[in-house]
C-alpha cells in the first residue's frame, strides 16, 4: 500500500507527487496518458504577470516547474521592466514537447515514486476517511491519502461551432467519467467552468516581412534559483500583428454559430481572459486586438495565435485569420475550441488542501475552478508537502498572504465566492512590494526545508545570503559617499550643488545610483563592500530594499497587524450559532466557508468588522 496516490500527470499533480515522495512518503502517480505528462493544454509559455513570481517560489519551496522551463524555454523575457521592481516578472515560451519529456524524466528519477496509466474512476470512503481509489481497469488501490489533480478532464465537454464532443483537454483525450458522480456521492457539491483555446497555425505559412520580430532577452536570469545561467541558451523568435475591421467583420458573420452566444455552452468562463468573438462582442468600440504569433517549439512548425481564443465554426476561424495581415496565406493545423468541465468550489477545502468532506483527500489545481500551469503546480506542490505531513502526523504548512503569491492564491480561494475560474494578478496581492520574484528564496526556502523538499546546503547558502545582505546593509549605512563623487554620479537634470557627503544607503535611493556605479567611482570602497559580498544578487537585493524603504517598512506593518488575526485559530467545529451579536448574513457565511483563522474570517465576504470583534470577545473568553 502507498502513503499517498495522486491523480492525474498535469502541473499539479507531478507538483504533488514529487513534493510527497521528496519529503518521504511513498507515492503512486496514475494518470490516464503517460506520454502526456505535464502537458501545455493551451499556451505553450510558463510565467508572465504574477504566474513568474508564483513559478520562483514554486522553486524557493523545492519545486520543479523553474527547472523544468529553464531546461525546455526557448524564449525568455522578463515583463515590465520599466516598472518598479515589485512588477517586474519572469516568462519563457516553453518547447511544449520538451517540456513534457523534462517533466517525464524527472518523474521517472524520482526514488519514492511509482507511475501507473490508468484512470481513477471513483473514490472509496469509509468511516469519513479516504480509503481507496477505483481505476477504470477494475481495480481498488488503497493508499493513506489522495490528491486529485483531474485539470479540465472530468465530464469534459469540447465546443467548436454548434459541433459539440465528449474530451478532456484537446480534442485528442477522452474525458474522465464517473469519478464526479463518485465525489457528488461523498457529499461534495460540483459546478461547470469553462475555458478555451486559440487555433495553431503552420510557421512556414507566415508573411514575415508583414509581422513585427520580437526577440528574447540577450541574458535572461534562469526561473530557477539552481539552475546557474541560462545565458547563452538559443532562443528563437515571437511575432506580433492584430485583427482588423474585416476580421471582425467575418468573426461577426458566425456569432449566430458561436455556441458562447447561442447559450450551448452552460460553465462560466473567464471574464479576465476572454475569447475573441468576445472582445469583438463586448469592446466594440475596439476595431482591432493585439495578436502574438508564439513557436511550439525548436523541432515544431506549429504557433500557437496568442489572442485569438475562439470557439467559432472552423470554416470561420480560417477566413478570420486570413484577415489579419501577415497571416493571409496561413494553414490553420489545429482549430480553436472551448471546453466545459466539472470543478469543486474551494469553499470545499481547507488551507492545507485538504477536503472537508473526507479526511486525507486532497484537491489540487483546476479542479478547485483554478486556471493556470502554474496556480495548479502550486496548489500540487503544497497538497503534496500536507498529505505527506498529514501522514507523518506533523501540522500543515500554510503560507500565509504576506508570505507568497501561493499563499494569496490558497487564501482567496478557500475565502472568496467567484464562481469563474480563478487565476493570480499581481493585483490580488496586497503584498506585492514584498512578494517579488528577486527574493522568493529568502521568503520560502525555510518552508521548502521544513518540508524535506530543500536540502540542508541550499538551505545554509540562502542563510549566508540573507546574512551578507543584512551586513552589507550596515556596511552601506556607515559609510559616506564625498560630495564630489556623488555629484558626479548624478544625472545632469538632477545636479544641485552638494553640501556635503552622504551615507551610501543614502546616496543609494537617488535614481540613476546604483552600487554598480558606486563601485566604479570609487575603488577602494568597492573593495571593502566586495569582502562581504561580491554576489550580484546580495546587492541587488540591498538596492531594492534602500531604494524602496519607507514602502517597505509600511507593508511590513501592516503584515504584523494582520498576523495577529491569524493567529488566532477558529476550531471548525465551532458554535457560531451560540455567539451572540453575530449579523445574519456574517453567520451564514461564517457557517458557509468555516475559517481556520480570525483573519480568513475577516476577508469573508459579508462578515462584518463588528461581526470579528463579537469572535474575538468570545475567543478571548
Ligand atoms: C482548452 C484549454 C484552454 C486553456 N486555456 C488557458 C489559458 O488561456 N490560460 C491559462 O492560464 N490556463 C488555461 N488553461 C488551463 C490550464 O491548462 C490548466 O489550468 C492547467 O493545466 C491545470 O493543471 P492541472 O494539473 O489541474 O490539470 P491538467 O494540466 O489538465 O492535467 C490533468 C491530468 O490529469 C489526468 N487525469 C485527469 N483525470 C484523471 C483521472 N481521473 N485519473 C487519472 N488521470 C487523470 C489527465 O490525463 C492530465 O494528464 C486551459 C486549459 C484548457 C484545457
Amino acid at each position: 500500500m502507498y502513503d499517498i496516490i495522486v491523480a492525474g500527470a498535469g502541473h499539479a499533480g507531478c507538483e504533488a507527487a514529487l513534493a510527497a515522495a521528496r519529503s518521504g512518503s511513498s507515492c503512486l502517480l496514475i494518470s490516464s496518458d503517460l506520454t502526456a505528462v505535464a502537458r501545455m493544454s493551451c499556451n505553450p509559455a510558463i510565467g508572465g504577470v504574477a504566474k513568474g513570481q508564483i513559478t520562483r517560489e514554486i522553486d524557493a519551496l523545492g519545486g520543479e516547474m523553474a527547472k523544468a522551463i529553464d531546461a525546455t524555454g526557448i524564449q525568455f523575457r522578463m515583463l515590465n521592466l520599466s516598472k518598479g521592481p515589485a512588477m517586474h516578472s519572469p516568462r519563457a515560451q516553453a518547447d511544449r514537447t520538451a517540456y513534457t519529456e523534462y517533466m517525464k524524466r524527472v518523474l521517472e528519477a524520482e526514488t519514492n515514486l511509482d507511475l501507473l496509466q490508468d484512470t481513477v474512476t471513483g473514490i472509496e470512503v469509509r468511516g469519513g476517511q479516504f480509503f481507496g481509489v477505483e481505476l477504470q481497469s477494475g481495480r481498488i488501490l488503497r493508499a493513506g491519502a489522495a490528491i486529485l489533480t483531474c485539470g479540465t478532464f472530468l465530464n469534459g465537454l469540447i465546443h467548436i461551432g454548434m459541433n459539440h464532443f465528449p474530451g478532456g483537454r484537446t480534442i485528442a483525450e477522452p474525458p474522465v467519467t464517473g469519478l464526479t458522480e463518485s465525489l457528488v456521492a461523498a457529499g461534495f457539491t460540483t459546478a461547470r467552468l469553462k475555458t478555451g483555446t486559440p487555433p495553431r497555425v503552420d510557421r512556414r505559412s507566415i508573411d514575415y516581412s508583414i509581422v513585427i520580430e520580437q526577440k528574447g532577452d540577450e541574458n535572461p536570469p534562469p526561473f530557477s534559483f539552481s539552475s546557474g545561467s541560462i545565458a547563452g541558451k538559443e532562443q528563437i523568435s515571437c511575432f506580433l500583428t492584430k485583427t482588423t475591421h474585416k476580421t471582425h467583420e467575418i468573426l461577426r458573420r458566425g456569432f449566430d454559430r458561436s455556441p458562447l452566444f447561442s447559450g450551448k455552452v452552460q460553465g462560466v468562463g473567464p471574464r479576465y481572459c476572454p475569447s475573441i468573438e468576445d472582445k469583438i462582442h463586448r469592446f466594440t468600440e475596439r476595431d482591432s486586438h493585439h495578436i502574438f504569433l508564439e513557436p511550439e517549439g525548436f523541432h515544431t512548425n506549429e504557433m500557437y495565435v496568442n489572442g485569438f481564443s475562439t470557439s467559432l465554426p472552423e470554416d470561420i476561424q480560417i477566413a478570420g485569420l486570413q484577415s489579419i495581415p501577415g497571416m493571409e496565406e496561413v494553414k490553420m493545423i489545429r482549430p480553436g475550441y472551448a471546453i466545459e468541465y466539472d470543478y469543486f468550489h474551494p469553499s470545499q477545502i481547507r488551507r492545507s488542501l485538504e477536503t472537508k468532506a473526507v479526511e486525507n483527500l486532497y484537491f489540487a489545481g483546476q479542479i478547485n475552478g483554478t486556471s493556470g500551469y502554474e496556480e495548479a503546480a502550486a496548489q500540487g506542490l503544497m497538497a503534496g508537502i500536507n498529505a505527506s505531513r498529514k501522514l507523518k502526523e506533523l501540522p500543515p504548512i500554510h503560507l500565509q498572504r504576506s508570505d507568497a503569491y501561493i499563499g494569496v492564491l490558497i487564501d482567496d480561494l478557500v475565502t472568496k465566492e467567484t464562481n469563474e475560474p480563478y487565476r493570480m494578478f499581481t493585483s490580488s496581492a496586497e503584498h506585492r512590494l514584498i512578494l517579488r520574484h528577486d527574493n522568493a528564496d529568502l521568503r520560502l526556502r525555510k518552508f521548502g526545508h521544513t518540508a524535506g523538499l530543500v536540502d540542508d546546503d541550499t538551505y545554509r547558502e540562502t542563510l549566508s545570503k540573507d546574512d551578507e545582505i543584512v551586513r552589507m546593509t550596515a556596511f552601506l549605512r556607515s559609510k559616506t559617499i564625498p560630495a564630489a563623487a556623488l555629484y558626479n554620479l548624478l544625472p545632469a537634470e538632477s545636479n544641485r550643488p552638494m553640501t556635503g557627503g552622504q551615507k551610501a544607503a543614502s546616496a543609494l535611493k537617488r535614481p540613476g545610483i546604483t552600487l554598480n556605479r558606486l563601485f566604479a567611482a570609487l575603488p577602494d570602497f568597492a573593495k571593502e563592500a566586495r569582502l562581504i559580498s561580491s554576489n550580484p544578487l546580495v546587492h541587488e537585493q540591498v538596492e531594492i530594499n534602500l531604494a524602496y524603504e519607507g514602502y517597505l517598512k509600511r507593508e511590513l506593518l501592516q503584515t504584523e497587524k494582520v498576523a495577529r488575526l491569524e493567529s488566532l485559530i477558529l476550531p471548525e467545529t465551532f458554535n457560531y450559532h451560540s455567539v451572540t451579536g453575530l449579523s445574519s448574513e456574517g453567520r451564514e457565511k461564517l457557517l458557509h466557508f468555516r475559517p481556520e483563522t480570525l483573519g480568513q474570517a475577516s476577508r469573508i465576504m459579508g462578515v462584518s468588522p463588528s461581526d470579528i470583534s463579537v469572535l474575538m470577545v468570545r475567543l478571548g473568553r
